[in-house]
């Protein structure tokens, strides 16, 4: 049994023995793009990316408000037992990875699986905006009063929205790279 010659559906004067994995057309090594499961053709490329970013806008409204008001709620838990001493240095490590996570999860839950590239960064920018507004007012007071001793005790909070805006990031950029 000889197999017909076949034409690349873009250049019908190009023979190819090339197929597209997944509808199957002929395609030319030119117009054929390598992806992790095969040969796929550009209309059959076009279509995936565009299932891959499916937010609508508002989730980018909704991922900056999730992250920023529970890592805001997680650093207002952090000031009820930041007397406790040194060991508070190492709890701040421990809760602010864990409240990323925790973030990472309410926002994928909150956009419903949806996806974009941009979402994660948007999420870790509430953190930070979250951050601002607990560190702004501070430092004014601080520059205010003078009083610099004060500047001691905002070290744990920037280390604290640092800690959580990071691992938000990573952990849902984690969650977006494995689909
Ligand atoms: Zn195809
Ligand atoms: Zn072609």
């Amino acid at each position: 049994m000889t197999e017909q010659p076949s034409f690349c559906y873009r250049h019908p004067d190009r023979e190819t023995s090339l197929r597209c994995n997944r509808c199957d057309k002929p395609i030319c090594p030119q117009c054929a793009q390598r992806t992790a499961t095969g040969y796929r053709c550009p209309d059959c490329i076009k279509e995936q990316s565009k299932v891959f970013v499916t937010a609508r806008w508002y989730d980018y409204i909704t991922s900056f408000l999730t992250s920023m008001i529970l890592s805001l709620i997680g650093y207002w838990l952090m000031g009820l037992i930041s007397g406790i001493g040194f060991f508070f240095f190492f709890f701040v490590f421990v809760i602010a990875a864990a409240i990323g996570g925790g973030i990472a999860e309410a926002v994928r839950w909150v956009i419903r699986k949806r996806r974009a590239k941009s979402l994660f960064r948007t999420a870790a920018a509430g953190v930070i905006v979250g951050g601002l507004l607990v560190l702004i007012p501070e430092l004014m007071f601080v520059i205010l009063y003078g009083d610099f001793s004060y500047l001691f005790s905002l070290i744990w909070p920037t280390l604290y929205f640092f800690l959580v805006a990071s691992s938000t990031y990573v952990r849902l950029s984690g969650i977006q790279l494995s689909r």
